[in-house]
């Protein structure tokens, strides 16, 4: 007898329960392209070299302590990751324009920034793709906004609805918020031209929107760190305000380690101290501090120019490879003759490719190829290697033939 016991069964999460489910089947061949990180040739999880040789250096170093970090982080861990999204030579970074706190990876930033939002700001609204990262309505309904979503994603072309997109802002609230994936759109692949994103940007600006960017996949998408900032970049350089929430889960490695930072560039540096100051108010009933280890990880790595450097050779490295996975599929599903356009394989970006596959054929591939992927047909990238990318090519020519 329990105090829980009327209780009902949760359901298990859309993408962990992939997982759940992959661990379940006793197949010698099963393959999991449901889970997003990073996997190597062999299908191993990787620590980076320059990750370790960072571990090893805090490790060894005596004065070092365990003691609580402030309220807002570590300050250089706060400054190099402004630093590394908005570019060196910010005029927000320039102008003390920018607060940053750090938190608990991506998703804590965007639930710290929601109920700033929730909490400071006159609109309650935030408009989010369709599709988007699946946790992303939950994260910003609990922080106390009201979601609801544009068009993004067109399945006829398997590209961006930027029509779709532009109106279906137009035709929302000033003043709303807009949830803008910085690259590598998660589930799609699919991200706006930089003419795009000028378009997106003007009518945003005209409507005094307020953009929240969400970066988890900073220089994994092109393997170029500057490259996959140039869309928040503009939204700076054009000295309007702005969101920023950032990751260090897949550009670094650090998934378990829970690092990321919330950004708010200001109109002044005065602005800046006080939302700062109220940013503080939201973590300390959350959770009091952030922790120590992931952010002084990244502040080792991004102050040492030596370190940096080897972090962009392993981080593009990663990026290389999911890129020629991407050919690798494409090509088998080419030499299969698979009926239909599989263009969008090799155009779509960062860690995913939605393939278009409905969820009956997923269930298919799930039950006779022992593959897992979500079941709106999202495949990581990542999770393929030359072992079992004709497995999947074998599996999608069954599927759809
Ligand atoms: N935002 C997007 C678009 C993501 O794909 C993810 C992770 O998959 C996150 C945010 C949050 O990741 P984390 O909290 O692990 O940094």
């Amino acid at each position: 007898c329990s105090v829980f016991a009327g209780l009902a069964q949760a359901p298990e999460d859309p993408i962990l329960g992939v997982t759940v489910a992959f661990n379940k089947d006793p197949s010698p061949n099963k393959v999991n392209l449901g889970v997003g990180a990073y996997r190597t040739e062999e299908g191993k999880p990787l620590v980076l070299n320059v990750v370790r040789r960072a571990e090893q250096m805090l490790v060894n170093d005596p004065t070092r302590y365990k003691e609580y970090l402030p309220i807002t982080g570590l300050a250089d861990f706060n400054k190099l990751s402004a630093k590394l999204i908005f570019g060196a030579d910010s005029p927000a970074i320039q102008e003390n324009r920018v607060a940053t706190v750090q938190c608990l990876s991506g998703t804590g930033s965007l639930r710290v920034g929601g109920e700033f939002l929730a909490r400071h700001y006159h609109e309650h609204t935030i408009y989010i793709p369709q599709p988007t990262w699946g946790n992303h309505v939950k994260v910003f309904t609990l922080s106390g906004l009201t979601v609801k979503t544009y068009r993004y994603y067109d399945p006829a072309t398997r590209g961006l609805d930027l029509k779709g997109f532009l109106e279906d802002l137009s035709s929302a609230p000033t003043g709303a918020i807009v949830l803008l994936h910085a690259c590598a759109h998660n589930p799609t692949g699919v991200d706006p031209t930089i003419e795009e994103w000028e378009q997106i940007r003007q009518l945003m600006r005209s409507k005094s929107m307020l953009p929240f960017f969400d970066s988890a996949y900073q220089g994994f998408a092109s393997g170029s760190l500057d490259k996959d900032a140039q869309s928040v970049r503009m939204f700076v350089a054009d000295g309007g305000e702005l969101l920023m929430a950032q990751s260090y889960a897949k550009n670094m490695g650090l998934y378990g380690e829970r690092v990321g930072a919330l950004s708010i560039v200001c109109g002044s540096a005065d602005v800046a101290g006080r939302v700062e100051s109220q940013l503080k108010l939201v973590t300390r009933p959350m959770i009091s501090s952030p922790p120590l280890h992931g952010a002084s990880i990244v502040a080792t790595i991004l102050k040492d120019s030596e370190m940096y450097h080897e972090w962009t050779v392993e981080l593009k490295a990663m990026a290389d490879r999911i890129i020629s996975m991407r050919q690798q599929l494409f090509d088998a599903l080419k030499a299969r003759g698979t009926p239909g356009d599989w263009s969008h394989i090799i155009k779509q970006i960062g860690m995913f490719t939605f393939t278009g596959l409905n969820s009956e054929q997923v269930a298919f591939m799930r039950q006779e190829y022992h593959i897992y992927m979500t079941s709106d047909g999202r495949i990581s990238m990542a999770g393929l290697n030359a072992k079992n990318v004709n497995q999947l090519a074998d599996a999608i020519h069954a599927a759809v033939t």
